[in-house]
């Protein structure tokens, strides 16, 4: 399989989060200037360069298409801001030179569209915080097209796939129908993914987020002992778990649905297409399909699993054991 022959908008997906994920890597040791959101969630010049790159190519390919991403530019329009937008248009030029400050602020904000029926999903740096403390982190886009997701590819600085090998980084790609792939980052190479065949609870390898407050520890635990599993669970941030999943390193994924908290689509959109698309299964914790047709929350799911299909029924009666075998 090459890259061209899976589409317009799969090649240019791949194209974009394989170049993201090296402006990322070469710029990460930058990211410690850290500007936290109302949310409390960090933002750095790596989240900010990497949407303003990514959403400018985007349009100058795809101009009709909204963008939905997680970043806007009004904490680099603060002039409380000091130096993070100088050095945000410095991690740009080394990839556009010819961009003005104007550009990029306006590229940035392009990420304020709102969904429609054809849109396209970003998040420019997800898990962040595993940037921070050298774990994993990704930089994820998705299609979606009246509620579906089409098109999901995931640029992974850090990650190196065990049965797959090669250098460390790559990008994820699922194109709805055709299959998911590692490419590697200089795109030239398209190798398949697909989930593990573990059946046998005792050996499940579950994958989960590292921030404590994305997760529920105590529920993990009661989840691997309702299945059976005698393994440590994968602690890993941002949708490299997905990836993980897709490539059959991991067997199955869960998060837990957080009082207040909806799942945003750009933090699961690509990579609930790359394990479909893998072989694997995708929920919510009560057995539904995600629903991508609600904006940009999932406002209609709680939670989510993933696995690799032979184990989802297990995976949904342990966390429900009240679920009808
Ligand atoms: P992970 O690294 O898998 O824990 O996921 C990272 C993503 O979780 C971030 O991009 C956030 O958007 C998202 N997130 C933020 N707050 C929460 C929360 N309270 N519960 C679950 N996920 C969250
Ligand atoms: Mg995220």
């Amino acid at each position: 399989m090459r890259l061209n022959e899976l589409g317009d908008e799969a090649e240019t997906a791949a194209r974009l989060m394989a170049d993201a994920a090296r402006l990322a890597r070469r710029i990460q040791v930058e990211a410690g200037s850290v500007r936290a959101k109302a949310d409390e969630s960090p933002v750095t010049i790596v989240d900010f360069a990497v949407q303003a790159v990514v959403s400018h190519r985007l349009a100058a390919r795809f101009p009709d298409d909204p963008l939905v991403a997680e970043e806007d530019a009004a904490a680099l329009k603060d002039p409380a801001a000091g130096t993070l937008l100088s050095r945000v248009v410095d991690a740009v030029h080394t990839v556009a030179p010819g961009l003005t400050v104007d550009a990029i602020l306006d590229a940035i904000d392009r990420g304020r569209g709102d969904p429609a029926a054809r849109f396209w999903t970003l998040d420019p740096i997800d898990g962040t915080k595993g940037l921070l403390r050298g774990g994993q982190y990704v930089v994820a886009l998705a299609l979606i097209v009246k509620g579906e997701v089409q098109v999901g590819a995931i640029g992974c600085p850090r990650l190196s796939l065990t049965a797959i090998g090669g250098p460390e980084g790559g990008v994820a790609l699922a194109v709805r129908g055709r299959g998911s792939w590692w490419v590697s980052l200089d795109a030239d190479e398209l190798l398949p993914l697909g989930v593990s065949t573990v059946s046998d609870a005792a050996g499940v390898r579950v994958a989960h987020s590292v921030e404590e407050s994305h997760s529920d520890r105590g529920r993990l635990e009661a989840m691997r002992t309702a299945l059976g599993s005698q393994v440590s669970p994968v602690l890993m941030d941002s949708q490299a778990k997905h990836v993980m999943v897709a490539a059959g390193e991991a067997d199955v994924l869960v998060r837990f649905p957080r009082d207040g908290y909806r799942e945003a689509i750009w933090d699961q959109a690509a990579g609930a297409l790359i394990i479909e698309e893998a072989g694997g299964r995708v929920t919510d914790l009560a057995g539904r399909r995600l629903d991508f047709s609600t904006g940009r929350r999932l406002v209609r799911n709680d939670g989510l699993v993933a696995s690799n299909g032979r184990l989802h029924e297990a995976l949904l009666r342990a966390l429900s054991p009240q679920r009808p075998a």
